[in-house]
C-alpha cells in the first residue's frame, strides 16, 4: 500500500537554470491541489542541514513562471556528501514534517537524493534541471532551450559585425562535458564550424573547414566552441588558427554566465510545468526513486540509478552531419 504523504519538500540544487521557478510553481500548486502541504527548502542540500525552510502556499509562487534563476536559491553543499551531514539533514526535515522530497538539478543532485532515500527510506523524485542537457532519462533538461535562445541572439549580433568587417569570430559557449548547447545553437546560428567535447575536432581539421569557407567567398565566419572541447577553449583555438587567416580580423567572444540567466522560453516553461506536475503525481501514486523526463514528447520516468549510471549522449549523428553540410 502506498505510504501516506502529508508534506513535500521541494528544492533546487547544483547550477541554476531558467525554468526552475516554473517547475517549483508546478510542484507547489500540484501538491496543494491534492491537499498536500509544501515546504520550500532554501539553498538545496545546504538548507536541509542549516534549517532553511519556508512554508509554501499558492501565492508563494505567484509571478515567478517568467523568472530565470531560482527563488529557492541553489548551492553546492560539501557537508551533504558526508553521512553526518545527511543524518543532520534527515533530523531537520523530519522535525519540519517533510515526508517526501522533489529535487530539481543535475546528476549530482540526483546522486544526493538517491543516497538519502536509501539511507533514510524517504520517497524522492528528481527533475532534470541544467542548461547542459546532459542527463540520461530526458530528451531535454530545464533551461537548455532558453540557453540556446540566448546564444543564438548573441550569434546573430556577432554575425552583423562579423559580416561588416570580414571577421573571423570564435564564440565560446557553456558545456564542460556536453556539446549540446554548441551544436544546437551552432546550427540555429548558421555557424561555419562547431567544436564539441564529444567529437574532438583537431586544429588541422578546423583549419581545413575554415579554408573551405574562405574559398567559398564567405564574408564572415563564426566558429562555436564548447568550453570543454579538447583544444582548450576559444582563446587557444583562435591563437593557433589566426596566422593562417591573416585576411580576416580575428576576434574571440566568451558568452559566459549570461547563458544561465533570463526569462525561460515557452518550451522551458511548459516542460517545467509538466515535469513538476508529473513528479508530484508519482509521489501520490506511491512511487519513489524516479527521475521524470520528456522522451519522444511523452512525459515518462525512469529509475534514479539508471539515470545516474548512464551517460547521456545527445548529439544526434544527423545533426552533426547537418552542421557540416549547411556550413558550405
Ligand atoms: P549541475 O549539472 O548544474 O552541476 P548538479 O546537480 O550535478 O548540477 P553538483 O554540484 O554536482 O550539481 O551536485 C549538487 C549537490 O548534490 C552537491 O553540492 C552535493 O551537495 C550533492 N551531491 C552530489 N554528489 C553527491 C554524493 N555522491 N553524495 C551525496 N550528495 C551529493
Amino acid at each position: 500500500m502506498a505510504r501516506k504523504i502529508n508534506r513535500i519538500g521541494v528544492f533546487t540544487s547544483g547550477g541554476d537554470a531558467p525554468g526552475m521557478n516554473a517547475c517549483i510553481r508546478a510542484v507547489v500548486r500540484t501538491a496543494l491541489y491534492n491537499d498536500l502541504k509544501v515546504t520550500g527548502i532554501l539553498q538545496g542540500y545546504q538548507g536541509m542541514i542549516s534549517n532553511q525552510f519556508i512554508d509554501m502556499n499558492s501565492r508563494s509562487v505567484s509571478n515567478i513562471i517568467q523568472l530565470g534563476g531560482t527563488i529557492l536559491k541553489t548551492a553546492r553543499c560539501a557537508d551533504f556528501r558526508t553521512p553526518e551531514g545527511r543524518k543532520l539533514a534527515y533530523e531537520n526535515i523530519k522535525a519540519e514534517g517533510i515526508d517526501a522530497l522533489v529535487g530539481i538539478g543535475g546528476d549530482g543532485t540526483f546522486t544526493g537524493i538517491e543516497v538519502f532515500s536509501r539511507e533514510f527510506d524517504i520517497p524522492v523524485i528528481g527533475i532534470p534541471g541544467t542548461i547542459d542537457n546532459d542527463l540520461y532519462g530526458s530528451d531535454f533538461t530545464l533551461g537548455f532551450d532558453t540557453a540556446c535562445n540566448t546564444v543564438i541572439e548573441a550569434i546573430d549580433k556577432i554575425r552583423d559585425t562579423a559580416a561588416s568587417h570580414d571577421r573571423l569570430f570564435f564564440v565560446e559557449v557553456m558545456g564542460r562535458d556536453s556539446g549540446c548547447i554548441a551544436l544546437n545553437s551552432g546550427i540555429a546560428g548558421g555557424a561555419e564550424a562547431i567544436l564539441m567535447p564529444e567529437t574532438g575536432t583537431a586544429i588541422d581539421d578546423l583549419i581545413g573547414q575554415l579554408e573551405k569557407a574562405a574559398d567559398g567567398k564567405k564574408t564572415s565566419t563564426i566558429v562555436i566552441i564548447a568550453e570543454g572541447e579538447m583544444n582548450g577553449g576559444a582563446y587557444n583555438v583562435a591563437k593557433r588558427v589566426k596566422s593562417k587567416f591573416d585576411f580576416y580580423d580575428t576576434k574571440v567572444t566568451i558568452l559566459g554566465h549570461l547563458q544561465r540567466g533570463g526569462a525561460p522560453s515557452s518550451f522551458d516553461r511548459v516542460l517545467a510545468s509538466r515535469l513538476g506536475f508529473a513528479a508530484v503525481n508519482l509521489l501520490l501514486a506511491g512511487k519513489s526513486r524516479r527521475v521524470v523526463g520528456l522522451r519522444g514528447n511523452k512525459i515518462s520516468d525512469i529509475n534514479i540509478e539508471e539515470s545516474i549510471n548512464n551517460k547521456a549522449f545527445k548529439l544526434a549523428d544527423d545533426m552533426i552531419e547537418l552542421s557540416n553540410v549547411l556550413a558550405i
